[in-house]
């Protein structure tokens, strides 16, 4: 009798306990299934970069002697859904046991365990053996409590796990935070590392793509995608990674630069999320290089943050809170999005060069994604379901576990302060600080008011003024409030006149 495992497109990881032997008597089976591509309109390279990756994936399974099925796209048998392609399988591989990777998505999850209650025959799940935490283990750990502090976490992980840790058990350094020392702005030097990715022509997976009728947008760039696509192309990356852009990451961390999207990121989140790389040896890597005196201790503690801490938090958030956390809507925003977030025509210079970024390469980094478009959208009301359904196709990084948690609950403030203890939000001041993207814009960035005024300042002073009761008694918001209170009742008239006209015109800015 034979044993069916399926493995999803995100569950690339060939050093799952599943792989470590090979028998005859299990078959494991991938699919590129309609219900896939279609959830939600995707980035080009997005589909094409998980498309290729499952097929790299399948191939190194095949070359390991296990038996696999693979049904493409276009395959005639392909049923299309998950389901119907597995009842088939089922069927044609006189199977009597069913196994699945635990699903991080809230919709793969309810459905293989609905479809698994149907069935007559054996199912079961398993880990992913990726996460360091359990689905529950956030909720178990802030049970009863109203703010779940991504700080307090983050420090328990950091003990529990021994990373970054002196002789003593206390933090490397003496403190837990390196925050302070890593938001400078860039000045240009030093030069941002050669993109060291891969590049591979998937132009006929492309037409195969285009062939069916997968609806997408923003550049597929199918002749020359770069995104590693296999296991051994993420380690290569993440080894250049913490040689080259490590010692940097943290100085210029929070920093915007039109003259390097990237600047000292990683870009190891597709790789992430695909499974291709394990977060434990991502951190140990950087730990590695700091113990090793080739990065700092700032830099190293901010991208082991994000890492152990940030990305463990808002899966623990996630699933928390699904299902209904994509419905939140604590500021009562009903905008819809502007018509620019599919072109990148705007005059705004800072959001022209985000989105057009994210259009071309699929990829904006965390400060682009939340300091300049995340920040527009709650400024100007727009509905945070919108919002997410863009978030969750634009990015070549984008599943719903760690998407839906930052745009609604850290970018939109929409889960009312669970995630986030105050709006991420900002005026053109912020944005040129850490930028140079206002030099050469057409609006101006000191101007409150007036027709050429740049739109985030009306907006953020608005923004406040619209929720200053539901602010009122946020201390770390106590000090612009109290700016607002000094502006003269005219001047405040004036912002909330500009704003609600920019709100009115949002697709001519
Ligand atoms: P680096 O800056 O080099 O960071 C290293 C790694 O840390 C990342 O690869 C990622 O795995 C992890 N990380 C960093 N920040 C976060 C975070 N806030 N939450 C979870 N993990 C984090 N990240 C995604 O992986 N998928 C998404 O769909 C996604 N959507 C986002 C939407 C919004 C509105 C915002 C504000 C952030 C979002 N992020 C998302 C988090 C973050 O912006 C990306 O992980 C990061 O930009 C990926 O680029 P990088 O690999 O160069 O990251």
């Amino acid at each position: 009798a034979h044993t069916l495992r399926l493995v999803l497109g995100d569950q690339l990881n060939p050093l799952h306990p599943w792989f470590e032997q090979v028998d005859d008597e299990v078959v494991y089976v991938l699919m590129e299934v309609r219900q896939e591509t279609d959830y939600v309109r995707h980035h080009a390279q997005k589909v094409l970069a998980i498309l290729a990756a499952m097929r790299d994936f399948a191939r190194h399974l095949r070359e390991a002697g296990h038996r696999v099925r693979y049904v493409a796209l276009d395959d005639p048998s392909n049923r299309q859904t998950l389901p119907d392609n597995l009842a088939a399988l089922m069927q044609a591989y006189s199977a009597s046991c069913f196994e699945y990777q635990a699903p991080d998505e809230w919709r793969l999850d309810a459905q293989l365990k609905h479809w698994c209650a149907a069935q007559p025959h054996a199912c079961s799940m398993v880990s992913s053996a990726h996460f360091y935490t359990e689905r529950e283990d956030l909720a178990t750990q802030f049970k009863g409590r109203q703010r779940w502090l991504m700080e307090a976490f983050y420090r328990r992980m950091r003990q529990q796990h021994g990373v970054l840790l002196d002789a003593q058990g206390q933090p490397e350094g003496g403190r837990w935070n390196f925050d302070p020392e890593n938001r400078k702005p860039w000045p240009g030097h030093p030069a941002p590392p050669a993109d060291s990715r891969p590049s591979h022509d998937h132009s006929a997976l492309w037409q195969t793509v285009v062939q069916a009728g997968v609806a997408t947008f923003g550049e597929p760039q199918a002749e020359s995608l770069r995104w590693p696509l296999n296991r051994a192309e993420a380690l290569a990356q993440l080894q250049a990674f913490v040689t080259h852009t490590l010692p940097h990451f943290g100085d210029y961390e929070d920093a915007m630069s039109s003259q390097s999207p990237r600047l000292f990121h990683s870009l190891l989140s597709f790789a992430l999320n695909t499974k291709m790389l394990n977060p434990r040896e991502v951190v140990q890597a950087a730990e590695a290089a700091y113990r090793s005196g080739a990065a700092p201790l700032a830099a190293t503690e901010g991208f082991i943050r994000q890492v152990l801490g940030w990305r463990e938090y808002v899966r623990g958030i996630y699933w928390a809170h699904m299902p209904g956390y994509e419905q939140r809507n604590a500021l009562g925003h009903h905008a819809p999005l502007p018509a620019w977030f599919w072109t990148g025509q705007t005059q705004m210079r800072c959001l022209r060069t985000a989105i057009v970024q994210s259009l071309e390469t699929a990829y904006a980094h965390h400060i682009q994604r939340l300091m300049v478009i995340g920040n527009f959208c709650l400024l100007a009301g727009i509905h945070p379901a919108a919002v997410h359904q863009w978030y969750l196709g634009v990015y070549i990084d984008a599943f719903e576990w760690v998407e839906l948690p930052n745009t609604v609950g850290m970018s939109q403030f929409a889960d009312g302060g669970l995630l986030a203890t105050k709006p991420y939000v900002a005026s053109a001041a912020y944005i040129h600080r850490m930028s140079d993207y206002c030099q050469g814009c057409a609006y101006q960035r000191q101007a409150r008011t007036g027709d050429l005024a740049c739109p985030f300042n009306a907006l953020y002073w608005d923004f406040f003024e619209r929720h200053r009761e539901r602010f009122a008694h946020n201390p770390r918001l106590s000090m612009v409030l109290r700016q607002l209170e000094k502006f003269e009742p005219q001047e405040r008239a004036a912002i909330s006149e500009r704003a609600a006209w920019l709100r009115g015109q949002v697709d001519e800015l």
